[in-house]
């Protein structure tokens, strides 16, 4: 216990405050979210997420889109572990070789209608990775991409933005 004490004492709170104003904002472009997302699709949206190569820094805040800060499950965003469930497939990471036939068979198991997005530098043309001799061509030359999220990698708030302005054309 008097180590606890120390410690605590010596560190002071290393932990970050929750800041309100991210909150709100948050909670206002999620409801947004959610209400087109109910409207298009009369449901939740449901993606299927395949990472062809990434450096786990994309995954990483996709990952946080969904921890109780973000929390875009809420707002009707589920990510899906089976294609067959999924309408729309979100590509993360340069396109290894080793993934395409992969990433093709996951494309053709989803049922119509369905989309893709491309999120992360990595995903629109290789990125940092381009010109490798494992990357593949983009996944635009493979798949029908219709939306590309920007970013190396992109946070949480660009990718909440990305589906809003996407989903409200
Ligand atoms: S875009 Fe950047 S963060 Fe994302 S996989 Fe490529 S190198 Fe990593």
């Amino acid at each position: 216990m008097m180590n606890v004490l120390k410690n605590r004492m010596l560190k002071g709170v290393v932990t970050r405050h929750f800041d309100r104003d991210l909150n709100i904002q948050v909670e206002s472009m999620g409801l947004e979210l959610k209400e087109l997302i109910h409207k298009k699709f009369g449901r939740s949206l449901h993606i299927r997420e395949v990472d062809t190569g990434s450096c786990g820094a994309c995954e990483s805040e996709l990952i946080s889109a969904n921890n109780p800060i973000y929390d875009l499950q809420r707002f009707g965003v589920s990510f899906v572990a089976s294609p067959r469930h999924a309408d729309a497939l979100l590509v993360i990471g340069p396109l290894s070789k080793n993934m395409v036939i992969a990433l093709k068979k996951t494309y053709e198991a989803m049922p119509e209608p369905k989309f893709v997005i491309t999120l992360g530098d990595c995903a629109l043309d290789g990125g940092i990775f381009k010109g490798s001799y494992y990357v593949k061509d983009a996944v635009k030359e493979i798949l029908p991409v219709v939306l590309h999220i920007p970013g190396c990698p992109p946070k949480p708030l660009d990718i909440l933005n990305a589906l809003l302005g996407f989903l409200g054309r």
